[in-house]
């Protein structure tokens, strides 16, 4: 019997900020293998310990909006005041070699691919209340005041398209919402279709 490796799947995942998608999807990659997380594009400023070509290619508003006009997204969407972009080509150039492809991108963005894409899978995650939330987002000390609070107006809406998801992850305990989001991953993965299998 052989099994072939065919084409990975595209996973999107959303979640309010300070869920913990960070958190859990850091794990997650530690523990499992042929996953590429695609690096977004923004327009928002590097929070202390990011890094260019890491966890963001953080780009001025002139160089997004010269990559929309070249049609280099797969989606681009406005973020509380910020652009947020996937780059196009990684994203195809890795589902070609076989990587399941992560990405972690909000609610409108999600959307898009979806219509574009249909068999991506859509992940929730989200906290356990939004009290939580709160204590999550400012406990992070990441953002001003006037900005939790706009994240935390925006958690609402994003909370009201959870109907529009495939998997719903609770990252309460942090070990089970890993644990849920790998076994998603590895189910995806034994889908018929994702296998080519060969009797003999
Ligand atoms: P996001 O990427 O969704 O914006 P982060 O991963 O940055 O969120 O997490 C927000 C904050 O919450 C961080 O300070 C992180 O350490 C903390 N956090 C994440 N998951 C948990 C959890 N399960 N329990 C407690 N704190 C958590
Ligand atoms: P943050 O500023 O906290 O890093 O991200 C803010 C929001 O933008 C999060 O919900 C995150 O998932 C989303 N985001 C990050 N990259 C992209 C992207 O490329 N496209 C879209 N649509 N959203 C993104």
């Amino acid at each position: 019997m052989e099994n072939k490796k065919t084409r990975g799947s595209l996973i999107i995942v959303t979640g309010p900020s300070g869920a913990g998608k960070g958190t859990v999807l850091g794990k997650v990659l530690s523990e499992l293998d042929n996953v590429y997380y695609s690096i977004s594009a923004t327009t928002r400023q590097p929070r202390p310990g990011e890094t260019d070509g890491v966890n963001y290619f953080f780009l001025t508003r002139e160089r997004f909006e010269q990559m929309v006009e070249r049609d280099e997204f797969l989606e681009h969407a406005e973020y509380v005041g910020n652009c947020y972009g996937t780059p196009e080509k990684p994203v195809n150039d890795m589902l070609e070699k076989g990587f399941d492809v992560i990405l972690e991108i909000e609610v409108q963005g999600a959307l898009m691919v979806k219509a574009k894409r249909p068999d991506a899978l859509l992940v929730f995650i989200t906290p356990p209340s939004f009290g939580i939330l709160e204590e999550r987002l400012r406990g992070r000390g990441t953002e001003a005041d006037d900005v939790v609070a706009r994240r935390m107006s925006k958690a609402r809406n994003e909370c009201a398209h959870v109907d529009d998801y495939d998997y719903i992850v609770i990252n309460d305990a942090l070990e089970d919402a890993v644990r849920d989001l790998e076994a998603i991953i590895r189910a995806q993965r034994c889908r018929r279709g994702k296998k080519t299998v060969i009797f003999d």
